[in-house]
C-alpha cells in the first residue's frame, strides 16, 4: 500500500442521472449540499440506451453549473460503435470537460449486439488515440475482484491492460473488507502499476436493495454485517445508525492505512455521505483537484 500514500486525497461522489423533473430537481440540491464540502469532482453514471446517455450529459451540464464543481461523465462501450464514442468524446470537449470514468458496462438484458469494443481497455485506447492527453481517465477496479473474471490473477492482468492502454486513476467497486483493497493494491503495486486506486464507499441505509446488489455485482457483505442488519427487521432507523456507524469505520481505517481519497456513492442522496464526512472531520485537498485538471485545455 506504499505508492497510494503518495498521491493527494481525493473526495467525490457520484450521482445517476434523474428520471423525472422532481428527481432533476432533487439531485440539484443534494450537489448543492455536498458541494459545500469542496470535493475533488462529481462523477454522473451513464446508462445503456439513446435517452439514458442523453440524461448523463444533461445531468453533467446542470450539476457543474449549478455548483461550480468539476463532473466526470462515465462512459461505457458495450454495445456502442466507435463513431457513436467518438460523438461522444467530441460534445464532452466541447463543452469543456476534461475528466471521465471510462467502462465496459454490462449488455441490457435482450440486447444483443456486442458492439465495436469488448473491454474497457480497448475504450482507453481509443479514447487516448482520439483525443491524446485531453482527459484524466479514471478506469474502474474491483478488489474483490469482478464478478466475470476467470481467477483473480486474471482480473488484476485485466486491471493492468486498462493502466497500460492510458488511465489515470481508478475508483474501485465497493466493498466493506479492507483487507481485500489493501491485498488488491498490493497486487497491483507487485506489477508495477502505478495510479491512484480510490475506494468506492457505499452508505448502508437500507438492507435489502443493497443485499440484491451486491449479490449481481459480487461484492462481499460481511456475514456479521449481513446478520445485524437481517436482525434490524424494518427498524430503518437501527439500520440506518448500525450502516453509518459501519461505514464510518471502513472509511476511516481505508484512510490509515493509505487509501488516496474516498468515492462515495451517493444514491443521489447527500445525508449518509455529509455524515460520514462529518464524522471523519474529512478535509478537501486542492491539489487531488489540480493534478485531474492539469489537461485542461
Ligand atoms: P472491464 O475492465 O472490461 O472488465 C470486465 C471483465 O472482463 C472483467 O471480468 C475482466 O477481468 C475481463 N476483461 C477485461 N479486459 C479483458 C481482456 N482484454 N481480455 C479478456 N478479459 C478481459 N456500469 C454502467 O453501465 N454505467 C456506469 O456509469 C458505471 N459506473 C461504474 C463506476 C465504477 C466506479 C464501477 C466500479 C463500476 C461501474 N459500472 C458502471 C459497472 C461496470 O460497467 C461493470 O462492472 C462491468 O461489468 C465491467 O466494466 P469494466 O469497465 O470494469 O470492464
Amino acid at each position: 500500500m506504499k505508492s497510494q500514500r503518495a498521491y493527494p486525497l481525493a473526495f467525490s461522489f457520484e450521482f445517476f442521472p434523474p428520471k423525472t423533473d422532481k428527481g432533476a430537481g432533487n439531485l440539484l440540491a443534494v450537489s448543492k449540499k455536498l458541494a459545500a464540502k469542496n470535493p475533488c469532482f462529481f462523477s454522473v453514471t451513464f446508462g445503456a440506451g439513446g435517452s439514458t446517455q442523453e440524461r448523463t450529459l444533461e445531468t453533467v451540464i446542470a450539476v457543474k453549473q449549478h455548483t461550480g464543481i468539476d463532473v466526470a461523465p462515465h462512459l461505457s462501450c458495450i454495445g456502442s460503435t466507435r463513431e457513436r464514442i467518438r460523438d461522444i468524446l467530441n460534445t464532452y470537449i466541447d463543452h469543456g470537460i476534461h475528466h471521465l470514468v471510462a467502462l465496459r458496462g454490462d449488455m441490457p438484458s435482450g440486447m444483443h449486439t456486442a458492439g465495436e469494443f469488448r473491454y474497457a481497455n480497448e475504450l482507453v485506447e481509443f479514447i487516448r488515440a482520439e483525443t491524446g492527453q485531453h482527459f484524466f481517465i479514471e478506469v474502474a477496479a474491483y478488489p474483490e475482484f469482478h464478478p466475470q473474471a476467470k481467477s483473480a490473477q486474471a482480473d488484476l492482468i485485466n486491471f493492468k491492460r486498462k493502466v497500460d492502454a492510458g488511465a489515470d486513476g481508478a475508483l474501485t467497486q465497493y466493498f466493506y473488507n479492507v483487507d481485500a483493497y489493501t491485498a488488491f493494491v498490493d497486487g497491483c503495486e507487485k506489477m508495477g502499476i502505478e495510479l491512484p486506486i480510490v475506494p468506492g464507499i457505499m452508505p448502508i441505509t437500507n438492507y435489502s436493495s443493497l443485499a440484491r446488489f451486491s449479490d449481481a455485482c459480487g461484492a462481499e457483505i460481511p456475514r456479521w454485517i449481513r446478520r445485524r442488519l437481517e436482525g434490524f427487521g424494518d427498524d430503518v432507523e437501527s439500520i440506518k445508525a448500525f450502516g453509518l456507524e459501519v461505514t464510518t469505520e471502513l472509511c476511516r481505517k481505508l484512510l490509515e492505512c493509505g487509501a488516496p481519497g474516498l468515492h462515495f456513492y451517493s444514491m443521489n442522496q447527500s445525508e449518509a455521505s455529509l455524515t460520514i464526512w462529518d464524522n471523519l472531520g474529512l478535509k478537501s485537498d486542492k491539489s487531488s483537484r489540480s493534478i485531474r485538471q492539469a489537461r485542461n485545455d
